[in-house]
């Protein structure tokens, strides 16, 4: 079975050499365990803040061991009670082909009611994700004008197709290529859509929301956030979801210059974490899985093969390579 280990601590943009391809032996499980041959791997934004030596919500990665991320797989093997050869779950010992789960920390999934790999992109965290940044941070109700950046990815598509069939006034996106535009008008159902490396956000925003926006859903921080700021109207929402834009910074970046708007607008800015809004998970499976099932909901995903490509993955998404959810597939 092969792993990825973090080898070395990016500066800025992490390079190939931070990773190591490493074979290891495949363990038989201990009661309470399952031994998982993994079919999908995630990579995530969020590992990127995982790689640095700093204490945050998520534990940075040790280096020179297995890294983590979510998984789903086939358990070949188990001694845990419930949990039978064929049965596949959701788990996070991902960046491996093979992984030795604690079966409590794992979650049965079913690969009739839907692809196994939508657990990990609709249906699974960054879904959540999308609907609890819409709905309950950002307090969005119908007729509000939304803005969604990162727009084509995986939070992104679901926030704003979300809003939209929530009864929005009128969606925009911002992505980063013109193809990713397109899809976003064409077949996402987005009013209006731009790309943000074409001219400056707050001008091309201001065009396509010339009566300004209710909520911003920020995935990008930056000039997006100042932007957004500078288009919200009185008693403006903004859901603080991510700052892709600052990820690979080796410093602080410079904050939005206009916060001085703040006051005078009413404006609230909000951050949150997925992981503490877990009691949505119901009704959001329910809406959001309803939605999928009907054909309501565009979804893609960019599905990279072979565990050998993981770290590749992983540098594409920081770069865009990923039209919405970034898998690598491990077929058996
Ligand atoms: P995506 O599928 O959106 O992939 C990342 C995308 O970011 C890329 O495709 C790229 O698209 C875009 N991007 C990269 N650099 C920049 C830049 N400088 N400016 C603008 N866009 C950029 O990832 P996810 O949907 O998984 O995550 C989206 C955001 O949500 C991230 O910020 C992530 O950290 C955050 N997040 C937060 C969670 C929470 O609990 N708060 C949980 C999950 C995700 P493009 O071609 O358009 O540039």
């Amino acid at each position: 079975s092969r792993e990825w280990h973090l080898v070395a601590r990016p500066q800025g943009w992490p390079v190939p050499e931070d990773f190591a391809l490493v074979e290891t032996e495949i363990a038989d499980p201990g009661p309470g365990q399952i031994l998982v041959r993994n079919l999908f791997v995630s990579v995530d934004p969020y590992m990127r803040g995982r790689m640095n030596d700093v204490k945050s919500y998520s534990p940075p990665f040790v280096l020179n061991e297995a890294m983590t991320g979510g998984a789903v797989g086939r358990v070949v093997a188990s001694g845990a009670e419930g949990f039978e050869v064929g049965d596949h779950v959701l788990h996070m010992l991902g960046w491996r082909e093979y992984a030795l789960v604690e079966a409590a920390q794992s979650v049965k999934v079913d690969p009739d009611a839907a692809p196994l790999s939508l657990y990990l992109g609709a249906l699974g965290m960054p879904g959540l994700t999308a609907y609890v940044g819409l709905l309950r941070i950002a307090e969005f109700s119908a007729g509000d004008t939304v803005f969604v950046s990162g727009a084509a990815g995986a939070v992104g598509s679901l926030a704003g197709q979300t809003a939209r069939l929530k009864g929005a006034a009128r969606v925009i996106g911002s992505a980063g290529t013109d193809e990713k535009v397109a899809l976003l008008t064409e077949e996402y159902g987005f009013d209006a859509a731009f790309n943000y490396k074409k001219a400056p956000v707050a001008e091309q925003l201001r065009e396509a929301a010339p009566d300004g926006i209710d909520v911003y859903f920020d995935n990008v921080g930056g000039d997006h956030l100042e932007a957004a700021i500078a288009s919200l109207r009185v008693h403006g929402r903004v859901a603080a979801c991510g700052s892709i834009a600052g990820y690979n910074a080796t410093g602080p970046e410079p904050g939005p210059r206009n916060l001085g708007l703040l006051v005078g607008k009413r404006l609230s800015l909000r951050g949150f974490l997925v992981g503490d809004h877990q009691d949505l998970r119901p009704e959001f499976v329910r809406e959001v899985g309803g939605w999928l099932a009907e054909g309501k909901l565009g979804h893609r995903e960019t599905v990279v093969t072979g565990i050998e490509n993981t770290a590749d993955a992983f540098l594409g998404l920081l770069r865009g390579a990923n039209t919405g959810k970034m898998l690598v597939a491990l077929p058996e």
